[in-house]
């Protein structure tokens, strides 16, 4: 039978899209290879963190990254590779991490953070989805005095009033107001008023589970191999099991390049392998908001019965198993700056972002069959971006338009602003 829109991909980019299209009337089928129940939507940590932080490829990240390696405290690991692909990567990593783009990514950041916020909250409020949302902000935390002090000095090209709206600066005893667990070792904190978390495995399985009782068809446990083209256009999709054919090709299959490989089309991406480790710990020292510490790159959310920690972006790493070594090198990092507590019922995970160089999304029509869009390379921002994505996707389908023909993929896609 033939769909009317067919998502390839079942993480929150694809659903997302199929929310946005499902919504405006549209008959949607989502395929997934897998279960929709463990991919990289589910276990990272889930912060909505669109304000006031920086880019990735911000500017000095790599100066600032080769003297971490030095420590041994890096946040990103580059494993050996001959991909060549990884080294083009790398160079456009580093040309991108400049001043001048640092302020448009920011002010991005904001436009569509806003805006994914915005269809969060009406998420909860109009359709009582439970994502166990909240927009209660993101506390920052410094164990090094100058990247605090720099930070704060940075504050200073902000009027007062912008300040008080956006920050709170925090001394080491204020933090521990928030974050019960840290012991006396870390030098201050901001807290960053305007960012969010919700519960990613959580959101992804309501939004799964409604868009499936609105009438939105899954397919599961069916990979796609290879596309079906006649006439500049892309008649189906063939997967190991079938042949689905649509009228438009949605592509949100994440970190997999090979998909859009098949079409000609290079992705400028890599996998970036994370890691989270969810456990149970003393209600007394538990974290009252999420709170990302900045010099090691780790974060800790939250949760309803427990608490996620996240770090790390491996590059080069092709291994989905979460590494115990790897685990017990940032648990240990983390712990010079905690109290001593136990961590109960640890559940290790590891997943690989779709992580472009310059922090935009590769959004957009393929030019040689334009009823395929791309919907990928979300990196470190899939989450807080998700819904807006997904709005942009359905933009497209819904006013038939090409790319040229949408201001927000003009703004922000990294097919356009490379
Ligand atoms: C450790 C870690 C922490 C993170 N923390 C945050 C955070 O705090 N905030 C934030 O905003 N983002 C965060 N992220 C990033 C975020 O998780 C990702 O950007 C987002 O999940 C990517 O979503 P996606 O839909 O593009 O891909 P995925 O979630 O990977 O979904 C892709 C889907 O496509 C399917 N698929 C792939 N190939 C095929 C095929 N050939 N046929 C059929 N199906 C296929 C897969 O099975 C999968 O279900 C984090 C990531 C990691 C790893």
């Amino acid at each position: 039978m033939q769909s009317e829109n067919l998502i390839v991909g079942g993480g929150v980019i694809g659903l997302m899209s199929a929310y946005m299209l499902h919504r405006s009337g549209r008959e949607v089928t989502v395929v997934d290879k897998g279960r929709i129940e463990d991919n990289t939507s589910f276990g990272n940590a889930g912060l909505l963190s669109a304000f006031e932080k920086s880019p990735l490829s911000a500017p000095g990240v790599v100066s600032k990254t080769l003297k971490l390696m030095l420590k041994g405290k890096s946040p990103m690991l580059l494993n050996p590779s001959t991909d060549p692909h990884l080294y083009r990567w790398i160079w456009n990593f580093v040309r991108n991490a400049n001043e001048e783009r640092l302020k448009k990514t920011l002010a991005l950041f904001e436009k569509y953070g806003e805006i994914a916020m915005g269809h969060y909250r009406e998420m909860q409020e109009s359709l009582g989805l439970d994502f166990d949302f909240h927009q209660d902000g993101l506390l920052m935390v410094y164990t090094l005095r100058e990247s605090f002090e720099e930070r704060i000095r940075s504050l200073e090209k902000e009027t007062e009033e912008e300040r008080a709206e956006k920050y709170r600066i925090l001394d080491p005893t204020q933090c521990r107001d928030y974050l019960p667990f840290l012991n006396d070792r870390i030098e201050g904190g901001i807290l960053l008023k305007r960012n969010g978390h919700l519960d990613p495995g959580r959101m992804m399985r309501t939004l799964k589970a409604y868009l499936e009782e609105q009438g939105v068809n899954f397919v599961l446990e069916e990979e796609i191999v290879d596309w079906e083209l006649k006439d500049g256009r892309v008649t189906a999709a063939i997967g190991v099991g079938g042949r689905y054919p649509a009228e438009n090709f949605i592509l949100a299959n994440g970190a997999d390049r090979s998909l859009a490989k098949k079409l000609g089309r290079d992705l400028m991406m890599t996998p970036a392998k994370g890691y989270s480790v969810t456990f149970e710990m003393e209600e007394s020292l538990k974290p009252g908001v999420p709170a990302l510490f900045n010099d090691l790159f780790i974060a800790c959310t939250p949760r309803r019965k427990d608490v996620r920690l996240t770090s790390k972006l491996e590059l080069g790493s092709k291994d989905p198993r979460p590494l115990q070594k790897r685990i017990d090198s940032y648990l240990h990092h983390f712990r010079e700056y905690t109290r001593p507590f136990e961590m109960k019922n640890i559940v290790p995970w590891a997943g690989f972002r779709p992580l472009p160089p310059n922090d935009r999304p590769l959004v957009g029509r393929e030019e040689r069959c334009p009823n395929l869009i791309y919907a990928t390379g979300l990196g470190w921002l899939g989450i807080t971006m998700g819904p807006a994505i997904g709005q942009m996707v359905a933009d497209l389908i819904l006013r038939e338009i090409p790319d040229k023909q949408s201001d927000d993929i003009l703004l922000f896609s990294g097919f356009w602003q490379g």
